[in-house]
């Protein structure tokens, strides 16, 4: 609504050949005002005037005897008339004048209580009916101002008030990826944070094998992308995160096509150490893709999957190093005990073996064929350790040419079984690598147990080793049935 109109309007309209500014708008809107005071003054005056020349002439008559009584009454009579017309005009001027102002006052102090409580509601709300305001005087200019000013700061407002609640998000998504120990952990929090800020939408994370030949979803979430092959996603080709509002139009990826019905995507890489390995694949309804808003979190949980998959596969690494003995990657001694101490607490109380094994004359093996030789020995009996053992089987180094092998679930007789087709297998392999052939000795401690003193088992197997060398090398020897409290 425009409050200005009719005499209002034209005062505060009233424009000569410049755009008034402020003060020369001031003026000019009281000149008219100035104008009629003038005129009206100058009215007072010449009726003043007149009524002083018809007072003088008066006095002369009076003087020269030339009037009667009937002509001084008249006289007195059209000088009251005079005094009354010019009272009646001034007040009449005073009325007038008041009056406007008071009522211009009012309208433009109301046009100006409107836009003031525009701007306060503004501030607190998009939801303000914008006031209209018309024309080009200097009100309706404040007025646009204001409301102008209202709307920037009201959508700065806004702007900080987001980036407010996103590094709250940030602060909250970092701590969380912080606390997530595992990858599936990881995946975990990723879908809790896409469920809280973009619900309704299907989320996977895409990750490629060490190989880099394949691309394999973490889990089999509803996204369902069937890249098979990191060069086949166009996002992790890119580098940068990828937008589709539809997969129907010409340019979206065909692999969106095969979803059942159209769909919209956000398909963000993944960096790991660097190097983009995966993708965080979001689907939603055909164009309906996130807001700004939501594609700066989804760019915020893909940063931090990434960041936390390094970390964590940084860690496997170290971990992996620190356990695994760096010849044969077989588990070292330290490692071997804690895995088997927790295999057999799993385990329980079946039959269960351990195995100590020493490669036979290995320091003569050495002497004659070179320490080379014996490291390639080395390495042809662990790599036979990992195929002929059992994938539940805990397989380590116990140090120099000694090995030791937990067999759960095994009795004497299954274990020895085992070991026979072992060492069967390193008469024939070692006949063909590149150094002299060797054979190995065996000593076996089979035991029922519900718990484990590992190191105990361990010097059991050793002494049933030590029997086997004494007995001529080649073979195994065990310790049946016994029990370690
Ligand atoms: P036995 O049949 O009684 O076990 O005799 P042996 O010669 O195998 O036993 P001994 O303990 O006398 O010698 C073990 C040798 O194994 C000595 C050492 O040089 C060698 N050895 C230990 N670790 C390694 C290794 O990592 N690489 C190589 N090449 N040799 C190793
Ligand atoms: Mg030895
Ligand atoms: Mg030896």
């Amino acid at each position: 609504m425009n409050p200005a109109g009719g005499i209002e309007r034209y005062i505060v309209n009233l424009r000569f050949w410049h755009r008034p500014n402020l003060q020369t708008a001031l003026v000019i809107n009281q000149a008219p005002m100035g104008l009629f005071a003038a005129v009206i003054v100058l009215v007072t005056v010449l009726l003043l005037v007149a009524i002083d020349s018809q007072s003088a002439a008066f006095v002369s008559a009076l003087e020269a005897g030339e009037l009667d009584a009937a002509d001084v009454q008249q006289a007195a009579g059209s000088i009251r008339t005079l005094w009354l017309v010019s009272l009646a005009g001034f007040l009449y001027f005073l009325g007038t004048v008041s009056f406007l102002s008071l009522w211009v006052y009012k309208r433009v102090a109301r046009r100006l209580d409107e836009v003031v409580r525009y701007a306060e509601r503004r501030i607190h709300s998009d939801d303000v009916e914008p006031l209209e305001s018309e024309g080009d005087d200097v009100l309706a200019r404040l007025e646009r101002a204001i409301m102008a000013a209202s709307d920037a700061s009201a959508a700065k407002t806004e702007t900080l008030r987001r980036d407010s609640e996103h590094g709250h998000f940030d602060a909250q998504l970092q701590r969380a990826f912080e606390l997530a120990g595992s990858e599936g952990q990881t995946l975990d929090v990723v879908h809790r944070a896409l469920a809280e800020s973009l619900p309704g939408q299907a989320a996977q994370i895409l990750l490629a094998d060490n190989s880099q030949a394949h691309m394999r979803p973490m889990d089999g979430s509803a996204a369902g992308c069937s890249v098979e092959r990191p060069v086949d996603c166009a996002a992790v080709r890119r580098g940068a995160p990828l937008l589709f509002g539809s997969s129907e139009t010409l340019d979206a990826c065909p692999l969106l096509r095969d979803r059942g019905s159209p769909c919209s995507a956000v398909c963000s890489p993944l960096t790991v150490m660097g190097r983009t390995v995966g993708v965080l694949h979001v689907v939603g309804e055909a164009d309906q893709l996130p807001d700004p808003t939501q594609q700066r979190l989804l760019g915020a949980v893909a940063n931090h999957t990434g960041n936390r998959l390094s970390v964590l596969r940084t860690l496997a690494g170290a971990q992996l190093q620190a356990s695994t003995d760096p010849l044969t990657g077989l588990l070292n001694r330290r490692s071997f005990e804690e895995s088997a101490a927790r295999v057999l607490r799993e385990h329980g109380d079946d039959a269960h073996s351990l195995v100590m094994c020493d490669l036979d004359h290995f320091k003569r093996l050495n002497d004659t064929a070179g320490h080379e030789a014996g490291d390639r020995a080395l390495k042809l009996f662990s790599r036979l350790l990992k195929t002929t053992m059992r994938s539940e089987d805990v397989v380590g180094r116990h140090g120099g040419e000694e090995f030791v092998m937990l067999l759960p679930g095994c009795d004497a007789d299954q274990g020895a079984r085992l070991i026979e087709r072992l060492r069967e297998a390193l008469g024939e392999a070692s006949a063909q690598y590149e150094g002299p052939a060797f054979t190995a000795s065996f000593g076996l401690a089979a035991f029922m147990r519900d718990g484990g003193d590992v190191p105990e088992l361990v010097r059991a197997a050793d002494r049933a080793l030590y029997a086997a060398k004494d007995a001529g090398r080649n073979q195994l020897v065990r310790v049946a049935d016994m029990r370690v409290a």
